[in-house]
């Protein structure tokens, strides 16, 4: 079943992928998903859309990564941002295209998040997820969420149709019932090797390994042919900022949190100004990695707070939050990032994250290792 879906997903990934590469290649820019070695576009021009998206943090090194590999995640990741791209193009707004991009990668069972989320240290799938609108201020977050599908449209549903900005554990999967949003039994999250990478992690650290989860397919008999990811990528969330036609910018974070996480953890996705946060006075930012230690350095909203009471440029404050003061509480992973008036960021301290950006009619430009731009 995973490796059907995986099949499907991945076919229907590299098709648009080529395809879009085709008309981009015909028109004489780059094809999507090719790293050239020119430089990236850092700043889109006024009143053209723009895009940046992360699909995780981590160990993720050329040596250990399949070329297969590297073009399913290169795959994933376009047919997300092309997601969001239709959304924008037809003059949709920011939250609409995060919404859309992210409900694509939650069905993809390469990322950490919906389909494919890794497994907490009791056997299920908890999810995490958050929106927040720079235009309004407005955000939306959901916590160990088990049996909802979409948890980032549960989260624009807290925001949107809830009186609050959080809710956790049963009773988000209860609102989310209540407003209409699909649910699953969990074990429509499962993927083997997810499962294989929590069993593998238990017995490492001497803990006892959950009953495999009810509903999931049974244990294959042979070893199953799957897309080989190192342990190492191990994160794997998915983030999106944006800024649309209209100038607002908007951040979307969802993900299944880190791996054999204990007793309801929660980790910095869903909290707002950790791993998502967005405000027309600053910047949008979404935030991969260890959360706990984005959390302690609430790094998306310490982002924002540069570039609008220091007036730093984006880098310069992704940079600062990123790679100094992170680093010095020894946290690791990176962050997404975009300003009102277009600038457009991306820093990360660990050996690789999935990435990726868009400026309305140009090409996709994206980056896996750390020595590409
Ligand atoms: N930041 C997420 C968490 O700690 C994990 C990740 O980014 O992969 O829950």
């Amino acid at each position: 079943m995973d490796l059907v879906k995986r099949t499907r997903l991945l076919g229907a990934g590299l098709g648009l992928w080529m395809a879009s590469g085709m008309m981009a290649m015909a028109q004489g820019s780059l094809a999507p998903g090719v790293t050239s070695g020119a430089p990236l576009v850092t700043r889109a021009a006024p009143h053209k859309w723009a895009i940046v998206m992360h699909g995780g943090a981590g160990v993720i090194e050329r040596a250990s990564m399949k070329p297969d590999t590297e073009a399913a995640y290169k795959a994933g990741m376009d047919a997300s941002i092309r997601a969001a791209s239709r959304v924008l193009d037809g003059g949709g707004h920011a939250m609409d295209a995060i919404e859309a991009a992210l409900k694509v990668l939650e069905e993809d069972p390469l990322f950490n998040c919906g389909h494919g989320a890794v497994f907490a240290a009791d056997g299920t799938n908890q999810l995490d997820a958050a929106l927040m609108d720079g235009a309004t201020m407005r955000a939306g977050a959901v916590a160990d969420v088990t049996t909802t599908r979409h948890p980032i449209s549960l989260a624009r549903a807290v925001m949107e149709r809830s009186p609050h900005v959080m809710l956790i554990g049963h009773g988000a999967d209860d609102f989310a019932k209540s407003v209409g949003l699909e649910q699953v039994p969990n074990s429509f999250f499962f993927t083997g090797r997810r499962w294989q990478g929590l069993v593998k992690q238990m017995k490492k650290e001497g803990k006892p390994v959950p009953p495999r989860p009810v509903g999931a397919p049974p244990e294959p008999g042979t070893p199953v042919v799957e897309i080989e990811t190192p342990e190492a990528h191990k994160y794997g969330t998915v983030g999106m900022v944006v800024r649309d036609h209209d100038g607002n910018i908007a951040a979307g974070t969802t993900t299944g949190g880190t791996q054999a996480k204990l007793w309801n953890r929660v980790g910095d996705t869903p909290i707002i100004g950790a791993g998502t946060y967005a405000s027309n006075e600053s910047c949008a930012v979404s935030a991969t990695g260890t959360g706990e230690y984005f959390i302690r350095l609430t790094v998306a909203r310490t982002i924002c707070a540069l570039v609008q009471y220091k007036g730093m440029p984006l880098q310069a404050a992704v940079d600062d939050v990123v790679q100094r003061q992170l680093g010095a509480i020894h946290g690791d992973g990176g962050v997404i990032a975009i300003t009102p008036d277009g600038q457009m960021a991306w820093g990360f301290n660990t050996p690789g994250m999935f990435r990726a950006r868009l400026v309305e009619g140009g090409a996709v430009q994206m980056g896996i290792y750390r020595d590409e731009p």
